[in-house]
């Protein structure tokens, strides 16, 4: 299965293919997540898209293209995978798609989370990450059991730079101006899954699960044996 996860920045859409991941097995591949690997280890492309994620643009399609690419040929995604922040521009979903259908595969559907402006604000500003393992929580909706420390590896939780509220302003600008029209861009081609975020993140994990008929209890269709819901979310 091939999906995308699609939305403004905030929405949630990497806690989702977090959980999507893990009942699907199938590997969860967030460009964003990428780019923050790069920057930690100073690699070369880690200089070069820094400036651009600091002051909340895109980065430009030449560095962002091929690095997707190369990861969605490894042998890990052969059953499939989950894309977390990419496409984010009509070139970006047109090289994809070539990509795939070369290989005579495509886009299964697109997952398009929604939620209002004031509370992505709220969200990405109360937003602490573990830079070690990736898991998210806030400072108010989803505490660490251990003030500051990630609940799953306890490394010292911390404030991504571009999640200060100038900052976010900016990305949600960037997404209205050049990543939205890539949505209309799918729903023109493709199956697409709108949801709206629940403030209970179980809440739109079980919404995503039913839209997308995949078992949660008992169920019978063929991907049931893989849906597991995450722990805590009956
Ligand atoms: P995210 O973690 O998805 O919010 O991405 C953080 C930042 O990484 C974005 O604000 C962009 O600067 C950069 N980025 C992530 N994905 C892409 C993409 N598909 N195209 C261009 N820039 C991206």
């Amino acid at each position: 299965m091939i999906l995308i996860m699609f939305g403004a920045p905030g929405v949630g859409k990497g806690s989702q293919a977090r959980f999507l991941s893990e009942a699907l097995q199938i590997p969860h591949i967030s460009t964003g997540d990428l780019f923050r690997e790069n920057v930690a280890n100073r690699t070369e492309l880690g200089k070069l898209v820094k400036i651009h994620m600091d002051n909340g643009s895109l980065v430009p399609d030449e560095m962002t293209i091929g690095l997707i690419m190369d990861r969605i040929r490894q042998a890990d995604c052969k059953q499939g995978f989950i894309l977390d922040g990419f496409p984010r521009t009509i070139s970006q979903v047109e090289h994809l798609e070539k990509s795939l259908k070369a290989e005579m595969r495509a886009i299964d559907t697109v997952v398009n989370i929604t939620l209002d402006d004031a509370k992505i604000i709220d969200r990405v500003t109360g937003r602490r990450i573990c830079p070690s393992c990736n898991s998210v929580y806030h400072l108010a909706y989803h505490k660490p059991y251990s003030v500051g420390r990630c609940n799953n590896c306890t490394t010292d939780l911390v404030q991504r730079v571009d999640d200060t509220e100038s900052t976010v302003l900016r990305r949600l600008q960037v997404y209205y101006a050049q990543t939205e029209p890539v949505l209309s861009y799918l729903r023109d081609r493709y199956a697409v899954v709108d949801v709206v975020s629940e403030d209970d993140i179980n809440d739109t994990t079980r919404k995503i699960y039913s839209s997308l008929d995949l078992a949660v209890h008992g169920a019978s269709n063929k991907d049931a044996r893989y849906m597991r819901l995450p722990s805590g979310c009956a």
